[in-house]
């Protein structure tokens, strides 16, 4: 996987405002937030997107969506929160490392737009 500016906010190589890290994963706030509440938990490990998330990546992915979890009952935001994962360019993803949104704080629409 190319490196990408969230390798680079692993590595502390650019700042970002982090909330939680731990061995496998990493989360901090989204710069250009689409609701109060907008976290992005990331692996630490490279996967460009879920696509190309294996087998083995099993534990990792419920790691991160338990962690998100966790983050969205330290935040309070625990009764009503969005999860999404945009997987590839027309799906919205821009940054080709996997990651999870956290949104919250807001009225969300469905279908999504
Ligand atoms: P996606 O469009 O699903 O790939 O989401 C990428 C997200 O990364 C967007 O919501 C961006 O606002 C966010 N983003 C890009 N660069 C940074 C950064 N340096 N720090 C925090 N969030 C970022």
């Amino acid at each position: 996987m190319n490196e990408t500016i969230f390798t680079k906010i692993i590595n502390r190589e650019i700042p970002a405002d982090i909330i939680y890290e731990d061995d496998l994963c990493l989360a901090f706030k989204d710069v250009n937030p689409q609701a109060p509440t907008h976290i992005l938990i990331i692996p630490k490990s490279p996967i460009s997107k879920l696509t190309d998330a294996s087998e083995n990546d099993q534990d990792l992915l419920g790691h991160l969506l338990l962690r998100a979890r966790d983050i969205a009952k330290d935040l309070g935001v625990e009764d009503a929160y969005r999860i999404v994962i945009n997987n590839g360019e027309t799906a919205g993803q821009t940054v080709f490392h996997l990651h999870i949104h956290l949104l919250a704080g807001r009225e969300f629409n469905w279908p999504p737009g």
